[in-house]
């Protein structure tokens, strides 16, 4: 048990007994913690804790149980993010998949630094999508998956156009296409924004236009890459996924 002072962002919360809530937050120097907020209404920092906020914790961390606010400042909230709900719906699956990677209590700041870059980007309008997928392909080394998007996987020939081998979890130049019968068959240019994706710091970043059918292609790509090497069911994702013919129908 200590008492320590740490930036972190409010993953979730819920319910607990009647009046108590357990808060999850990231926290930039103990990493996930689950937070135990009793009288959780009348508590002073309750709006400070909601989703989609990040502030200075006051706190005592304990590495086994819950820990305890003592006192939240400085407090951030993504006003869009709440307010939008196609910014939230992709919010919440950034914040699940970070969840995910993960394990409670693990030292992370670079993670903790990164979802709160992506979820800034996605508050100040950027494109969601886009946001979306550089934050799914550079969170999956934490899954324990590496995949190389810059060079053919047998002469390592870095100029494409490449295609996606599952069988050699790499990429094959047009001289070897053949080593994978069952090759991906993509479009060339979705291997060439997922290498881009993979390699782009958020915050060079700049408006980046991509068309619908592009995303869309991108989109059952990346789907296909969390199938195959990660497995894991998000609900968010599954919303975010019934939200897509939404956004036709609201225009
Ligand atoms: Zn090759």
């Amino acid at each position: 048990m200590r008492d320590a002072e740490t930036q972190g962002l409010v993953l979730y919360s819920r319910n607990y007994k009647e009046k108590d809530k357990l808060v999850k937050i990231f926290t930039e120097s103990f990493g996930k913690r689950m937070f135990f907020v009793k009288n959780f209404g009348k508590s002073s920092y309750a709006s400070s804790l909601q989703a989609f906020t990040d502030g200075k914790l006051t706190a005592t961390i304990n590495d086994g149980g819950f820990s305890f606010i003592e006192d939240v400042s400085e407090v951030v909230v993504y006003k869009n993010i709440s307010a939008d709900i196609f910014i939230n719906a992709h919010a919440s699956y950034i914040i699940s998949l970070a969840d995910s990677a993960i394990s409670d209590n693990q030292y992370d700041p670079a993670l903790y630094g990164f979802l709160k870059r992506s979820l800034e980007l996605l508050d100040q309008g950027f494109d969601m999508e886009v946001v979306t997928n550089i934050f799914e392909l550079q969170v999956l080394h934490r899954f324990g998956v590496s995949l190389n998007f810059s060079e053919c996987a047998f002469c390592h020939k870095t100029v494409g156009p490449f295609d996606f081998s599952y069988k050699f979890s790499g990429c094959l130049c047009p001289r070897h296409f053949d080593e994978d019968l069952r090759r991906s068959h993509l479009d060339p240019n979705v291997i060439y924004l997922i290498n881009l994706f993979q390699e782009i710091s958020l915050d060079e970043l700049k408006k980046i236009s991509i068309k619908a059918e592009m995303k869309a292609k991108i989109r059952q790509f990346i789907d296909g890459l969390y199938d195959e090497y990660v497995g894991i069911h998000l609900k968010s994702k599954k919303f975010l996924d019934g939200m897509s013919g939404w956004a036709d129908i609201m225009k």
